[in-house]
């Protein structure tokens, strides 16, 4: 989508420091992160916020958890939270979903 921040990232029209990458989603690291380890998991489908989603987007919502999992143990992360802020109000900014991976104290 034209104008959408992460899907020129997808593209690759802007860089980051990408993590993962499969034929649903990408992960990548946040550019102003919150805490030690903080990812973003993005479907590589534009879908604005949660309230967007469908049945069809299930298979990508489950991979972008897994990969959410995987990249947790990859950095041996014991305690993390993942959140997906929906809607101006809860304090989302880039409207593409990103579920957000942020390491909490080890
Ligand atoms: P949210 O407030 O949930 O919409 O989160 C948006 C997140 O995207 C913020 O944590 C930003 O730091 C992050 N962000 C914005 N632009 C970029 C970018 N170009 N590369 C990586 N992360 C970004
Ligand atoms: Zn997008």
């Amino acid at each position: 989508m034209e104008d959408c921040i992460f899907c020129k990232i997808i593209a690759k029209q802007i860089p980051s420091k990408l993590e993962h990458e499969d034929d649903l989603c990408i992960a990548f690291h946040d550019i102003n992160p919150r805490a030690k380890t903080h990812l973003l998991i993005i479907p590589k489908k534009h879908i604005s916020t949660m309230k967007d989603v469908t049945a069809e987007d299930e298979a990508t919502l489950g991979r972008m958890m897994m990969t959410a999992s995987d990249l947790a143990k990859k950095h041996a992360l014991e305690n993390y939270k993942l959140m997906i802020s929906t809607g101006k109000g809860a304090g989302q900014e880039v409207f593409h979903v990103h579920l957000h991976l942020m390491s909490a104290p080890q």
